[in-house]
């Protein structure tokens, strides 16, 4: 299986508890490396562009108010099928559904407060890294 790359937000609930660090070192020990990484806060516009695909979606405002209401980390990871390997450490959207042992079984707090995002797939990847990264902040 091929190094591939896949993007990371920890999210505000994460932030706000300080538990980044924990965080990134669930998503090292699972094989991913971290290539770029900086700490912002979203505007609402951002949110709501980034989000656009669940504009119609009954939780888009509530989405979008979270994810503006602290900091996040946005996060470029790169490792072995980065995307799906990304996917099995964050666990299932709700976290009452996720296996043990993933972060958000073991971080999060809710299915909205749900402490990471990872892109569903190579495509989406590339969007949203280029979303929020230059490539000159790529750094390996
Ligand atoms: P993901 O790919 O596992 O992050 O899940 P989705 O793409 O389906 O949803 C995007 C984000 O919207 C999730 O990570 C949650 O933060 C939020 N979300 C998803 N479903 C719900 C819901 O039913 N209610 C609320 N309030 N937020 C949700």
């Amino acid at each position: 299986m091929a190094v591939t790359r896949t993007f990371s937000i920890i999210k505000p609930d994460a932030t706000r508890r300080n538990i980044t660090g924990k965080v990134t070192a669930m998503l090292e020990a699972a094989g991913l490396r971290v290539v770029a990484s900086k700490r912002i806060h979203m505007t609402k516009e951002q949110a709501e562009g980034f989000y656009g695909v669940h504009r119609e979606r009954p939780f888009f405002n509530d989405l979008v108010a979270f994810m503006t209401s602290g900091p996040v980390v946005v996060q470029v990871l790169d490792g072995e099928d980065a995307v799906a390997l990304n996917r099995r450490v964050m666990g299932a959207t709700n976290p009452a559904n996720a296996d043990a042992g993933t972060i958000r079984k073991e971080l999060a707090e809710s299915i909205e407060a749900n402490t990471v995002h990872g892109s569903d797939s190579e495509e989406n990847a590339a969007i949203e890294i280029a979303f929020f990264f230059k490539d000159s902040e790529i750094v390996g």
